[in-house]
């Protein structure tokens, strides 16, 4: 897991094993504060960068399937349920469908990372009951 300047767990994150920060900032984190939430988007492109940086040898359009596998993992939230599950699956099916209709890939990096930050905001305000 990474964690913005800020203190907060940046979601769908793994390749960072930086430690959990002892303090946490009461900014709302990414999706709410905007340091967070342009944090967490570069981290989660770096790390989309060297998972294709790491996929070595294999061809253009293995490559473009393993780059919309790793983009769409993040609007999984197994660990929610309820209303909370419901709300995540609906932004997930979103993602799918941009996948499928957006051809451009960097296009379709920048939507789906927005799309994800929303996600992240509409899944806290529910667990939250707002
Ligand atoms: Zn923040």
């Amino acid at each position: 897991m990474a964690y913005t300047s800020h203190g907060h767990q940046i979601n769908g994150t793994e390749r960072d094993g930086s430690k959990k920060p002892a303090t946490v900032a009461r900014c709302g984190g990414p999706g709410i504060c905007g340091k967070c939430s342009m944090e967490a988007t570069s981290a989660l492109r770096d790390e989309l960068a060297e998972a294709i940086l790491d996929s070595g040898l294999i061809s253009y359009n293995e490559e473009v399937n393993r780059v919309e596998h790793i983009l769409i993992r993040h609007f999984r939230h197994d660990e929610l349920f309820g209303e909370a599950k419901e709300t995540s699956e609906r932004f997930l099916q979103l993602a799918q469908f941009i996948d499928r209709t957006i051809q451009d890939e960097a296009w379709k990096t920048i939507v789906l990372a927005k799309l994800h930050e929303t996600q992240t905001v509409a899944i806290r305000a529910v667990l939250e009951g707002r």
